[in-house]
C-alpha cells in the first residue's frame, strides 16, 4: 500500500469519533515501516492495549476502523487453535482473538458491532508474505501462491469493511 501520514490515518476512521481517531497512538514504528509489504497497515494502541486499529486503502484513500480486542488472554482456552479470518493463519496461545469494530452509521449508534477473528499484532501482510512466523501453529497446508494468498487476503478485508460500513 501506499505510505500514509499521521494526518491520513487520522482522518481515515470511519466507525471511532473524531475525538478517539485524534487520541489513538500511532505505531511507534511507523515511519519505518515496510509499506510494500502491507496490505492494510494494523496495530494495537501502544497506550490502550485492548484497543486495535486498522486501516486499508480502498478506492484510492484509506479507510480506517477502530477494533476493541478481548482481553486476557485467549477466551476459548490457552490451547485452543484459531485461525484469522484475515490471512488464515492458525495460531495457538492467544496469537488470534476475537476482535470487535462498531459498524457506521444508525446501526452502530444503537450498538451494533461486527465480530472477526483476527491476528492479534494485525501483522496479517507480514505471515502472509512470510516476513514473520508464527510462534506456535502455523499456515494452513496449503499450495496457493503468494500472490493468491495476498488476493485472498485482500478479498477477505474487503468483505469485513463492507460489512462494517455496510
Ligand atoms: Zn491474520
Amino acid at each position: 500500500m501506499r505510505p500514509l501520514t499521521d494526518q491520513d490515518i487520522r482522518t481515515s476512521f470511519i466507525n471511532c469519533s473524531k475525538g478517539e481517531a485524534k487520541r489513538l497512538g500511532l505505531p511507534k514504528d511507523f515511519a519505518d515501516l515496510a509499506w510494500d509489504d502491507l496490505d492494510f497497515l494494523g496495530w494495537r494502541d501502544p497506550g490502550a492495549p485492548e484497543r486495535a486499529y486498522l486501516v486499508a486503502e480502498r478506492g484510492g484513500r484509506p479507510v480506517g476502523i477502530a477494533l476493541r480486542g478481548t482481553s486476557g488472554g485467549a477466551p476459548r482456552g490457552f490451547t485452543a487453535r484459531s485461525l484469522c479470518s484475515l490471512c488464515l493463519t492458525t495460531r495457538t496461545g492467544g496469537g488470534v482473538a476475537l476482535m470487535t469494530a462498531r459498524r457506521t452509521g444508525e446501526a452502530g449508534k444503537q450498538g451494533n458491532t461486527v465480530g472477526r477473528y483476527l491476528c492479534t499484532d494485525l501483522a496479517c501482510s507480514l505471515y502472509v508474505r512470510g516476513k514473520k512466523q508464527a510462534a506456535v501453529g502455523g499456515d494452513l497446508d496449503e499450495s496457493l501462491t503468494l500472490d493468491e494468498k495476498v488476493a485472498r487476503t485482500r478479498a477477505n478485508l474487503h468483505a469485513f469493511l463492507d460489512k462494517v460500513a455496510g
